[in-house]
């Protein structure tokens, strides 16, 4: 099939690359010239484990290309997606100028049928507005007066449930695909698209638009209540003396509560879940709904993101003036170079208010954060090197190289043995032995110092 995908961020790019894989001719086009210009030279833009290889592969046999020329994209195409930005608006709902943007655009160009695709993360009733969007746009040559829109186009919602860090993973073996839409004609060919991806028989589902628009909301809600929960059961531990590894092992054995997504940390961050949680918060207060556990979730996890910062501060006595701290990870999980939101970014700010001094190592986000905060922390290009005279070592993204650092040059880098884990990486017996004073999420504080 020709494919067009608009948008060549992490949903998009992924997309068409995918897509491209199973023998689709795919053009990504993006208004990002220097991004089209590293793609035309075949140069990734971002870090996703895996891409890289099909990337390669698809441009290499021809069946993946790129271009900021939309109707070049579009014409010959039978299937368009936007994978554009939803980020939040004034308001804190989704700004939808992106999608709407792109809608129009399109409808000012196409000259035959089209399904248009929406997968970027929209509030209920999207594609509605999309639908109007075309009604005003399409051109009076071909969209008369009392004809069907759905003779020229059709709007599905598709929402896409990748994670960063296994995105291709889970764009080629999807647990489900949801498809949104009461059209025969565009379902079928949404359904001849995406069965390669289901051979081993996880559910296209389908749906109606709302619905579809709504499960993705749900989805991401749902688990950023999950996290948000486990963070109060940690932060509870702390209180009453018990240990949070327990309580989850113990809980997760339940089959109806699972063991993923049962980690307490520093709190959710990245482009979606802060933004999506939001989102349905207050479009369903825009529909007289009041949505009470998105607002208390949402609570939670501002308090999270500063919990490592309660610790630190109470441990020096709320003095942190020109104490150097170096920090592991600032991704805002790992295997990935996307710092938005991300908890880290939260920790610095804060410790720079209190006149810390701050280094970092991110083994793939250091250029996002060096363009995002510029040169008021250190950046170290070696996991070792970042700790040098630091007062502590602060934990931020759980990234596997840390797993099993050499505690001995570790305790030979720093000027005291002191860490804060906003990721619990480490066993408490082993901390002990090891002669740190070592501060978690939710278990008993290391002292070795008292
Ligand atoms: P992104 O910011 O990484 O990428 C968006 C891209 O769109 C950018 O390259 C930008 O230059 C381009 N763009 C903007 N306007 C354009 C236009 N008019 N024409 C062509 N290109 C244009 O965004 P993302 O993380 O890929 O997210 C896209 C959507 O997918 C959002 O709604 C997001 O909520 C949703 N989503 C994201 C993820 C994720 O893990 N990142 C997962 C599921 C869903």
């Amino acid at each position: 099939m020709k494919i067009a995908v608009i948008g060549t961020g992490y949903v998009g790019l992924v997309t068409g690359t995918c897509l491209a894989e199973t023998g689709n001719n795919v053009i990504c086009v993006d208004i990002n010239e220097d991004k089209v210009t590293m793609m035309k030279s075949g140069q990734l833009p971002i870090y996703e484990p895996g891409l890289d290889v099909l990337f390669h592969r698809n441009i290499d046999q021809g069946r993946l290309k790129f271009t900021n020329n939309l109707a070049e994209a579009i014409s010959g195409a039978q299937i368009i997606f936007l994978a554009l930005p939803t980020p939040p608006g004034g308001d804190g709902s989704a700004d939808l100028s992106y999608v709407l943007g792109a809608a129009r655009d399109i409808a000012l160009l196409i000259q035959d049928y089209k399904v248009i695709v929406t997968k970027s993360t929209v509030p209920v009733g999207t594609a509605d507005k999309v639908k109007d969007v075309f009604k005003a746009n399409l051109s009076k040559d071909i969209f008369t007066e009392g004809q069907n829109l759905g003779d020229w186009v059709d709007i599905v919602s598709n929402p896409e449930f990748l994670r960063e860090g296994v995105a291709v993973e889970d764009f080629m073996k999807p647990d489900r695909i949801v498809i949104g839409t009461l059209s025969e004609r565009a379902k079928r060919l949404m359904t001849e698209l995406y069965t390669p991806y289901v051979r081993q028989g996880n559910p296209i589902i389908y749906m109606d638009e709302r619905s579809s628009e709504l499960t993705k909301y749900a989805a991401n809600s749902f688990l950023a209540t999950k996290i948000s929960f486990m963070n109060e059961i940690a932060n509870l531990c702390e209180v009453v003396g018990a240990d949070v590894d327990a309580v989850r092992r113990g809980i997760g054995s339940d089959e109806r509560i699972g063991k993923r997504f049962l980690f307490p940390g520093i709190g959710y961050g990245g482009s979606c879940f802060p933004k999506d949680v939001q989102a349905l918060a207050l479009s369903s207060l825009q529909v007289n709904y009041d949505f009470r556990i998105l607002n208390s979730v949402m609570e939670v996890n501002d308090l999270q993101k500063l919990v490592l910062v309660e610790k630190i501060k109470k441990y020096y006595n709320n003095n942190l003036k020109g104490k150097k701290f170096a920090i592991w990870g600032v991704a805002f999980k790992p295997e990935t170079d996307d710092i938005r939101e991300a908890p880290s970014l939260y920790i610095i700010d804060e410790l720079l208010k209190q006149e810390a001094l701050i280094s970092v190592f991110d083994p793939e986000a250091m250029e996002n954060v060096k363009r995002q905060i510029g040169d008021s922390i250190i950046y170290e290009s070696d996991q070792y090197a970042v700790l040098e005279n630091a007062d502590a070592l602060i934990i931020a993204t759980e990234w596997s190289l840390f797993r099993n650092p050499d505690f001995e040059k570790v305790k030979g880098l720093l000027k005291s043995k002191v860490i804060f884990d906003g990721r619990n990486l480490y066993d408490l017996q082993k901390m002990i032995e090891e002669g740190f004073y070592y501060n978690s999420i939710g278990r008993k504080i290391i002292d070795n110092e008292s």
